[in-house]
């Protein structure tokens, strides 16, 4: 237990966004300006990020940053809806392209002023993989990960089955699905964990980068990969790509996912088909509330 906190601090006070002294802090404040030495942890998670940039054409972008901070979700709360024209002023700094990498020398830059870079939709994943490793390290032989919604499994149970793990109802307390992971990890991306609603909207912290705008085609999306990292990158790209898209681009990749769509369809890659468990129908009591034509707080 000792081990795998000890790599969660170590990773927090490189990555985090908000800490005025993280390695990020120090690439973000260079922006535009100079690049950045930093250690081989930051280097091989930014490397991962931008690749998974590129395998989903932009729509998980760690360049989010400024968004992130004009939105507010993850500080104190969210301020509200910020001007139109804000939002597209930063539009343009907003891409994984350009952020500039040089391996042999560690170093990372950004090359536009006010870009910044914030790793909260891959942070976590990472964190649980390195606990991992730290644990096993120390002679553990099976272990259940879980950093807020992004969680790893390794080994089996005592009594001889995998881990089971839950998916949050996005609209109701409890969960909807269950899965099995065996030496896997799963992570859930939701429009339901930062938000607010505003004149029959919902608006959450997950945002499409080509708008600036929250993403609106899933309400929940959960992907199952070998690693942490990728379970948590693809999940919050998938949300931005949608159903559509994204069942496609997680079965070319090898990646299972489920996916719960704006109209609360429930779609899932094909490997899966018969493997995880559908607890019950999704949103049932509003159903009701709706015959009545009164307005459903559960379905925004
Ligand atoms: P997650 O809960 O893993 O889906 O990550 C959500 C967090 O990732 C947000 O609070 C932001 O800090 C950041 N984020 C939001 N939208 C994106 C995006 N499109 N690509 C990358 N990171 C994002
Ligand atoms: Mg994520």
């Amino acid at each position: 237990m000792d081990a795998g906190f000890a790599e969660i601090k170590k990773l927090e006070a490189l990555l985090d966004f908000f800490s005025d002294d993280s390695e990020i802090s120090a690439i973000n404040k260079a922006a535009g300006y100079k690049a950045v030495k930093v250690s081989v942890e930051t280097l091989d998670i930014i490397k991962k990020a931008l690749m998974v940039s590129d395998d989903t054409n932009g729509a998980f972008d760690p360049a989010i940053g400024p968004l992130t901070k004009l939105w507010g979700f993850s500080g104190k709360g969210a301020a509200g809806i910020p001007q139109d024209g804000k939002i597209k002023n930063i539009l343009p700094l907003i891409n994984y392209k350009k952020i500039m990498i040089n391996s042999s020398l560690s170093e990372v830059s950004l090359q536009k002023k006010g870009m910044e870079m914030d790793l909260g939709a891959i942070a976590k994943g990472y964190a649980a993989d390195k606990v991992i490793e730290a644990i096993k390290a120390a002679g553990i032989q099976a272990a259940l990960v879980s950093i807020a919604g992004d969680i790893k499994g390794f080994g089996i149970k005592p009594d001889g089955k995998p881990w089971r793990v839950g998916i949050q109802d996005p609209r109701a307390d409890g969960i909807f699905a269950a899965i099995d992971l065996q030496d896997k990890a799963v992570s859930t991306s939701g429009d339901y964990q930062r938000y607010f609603i505003k004149d029959g909207r919902r608006y959450h912290h997950i945002m499409d980068p080509k708008t600036g705008y929250p993403a609106s085609v899933a309400i929940s999306v959960s992907v199952i990969a070998d690693n942490g990292y990728a379970a948590d990158s693809f999940s919050t790209g998938v949300f931005v790509l949608g159903p559509e898209k994204g069942i496609k681009l997680l079965e070319s990749m090898g990646l299972s996912g489920i996916i719960v769509d704006a109209a609360k369809k429930i779609h899932l890659t094909k490997d899966l088909d018969g493997k995880i468990t559908i607890e019950k129908p999704l949103f049932p009591p509003c159903k009701k509330i709706h015959q009545a034509r009164k307005s459903c707080q559960n379905h925004l």
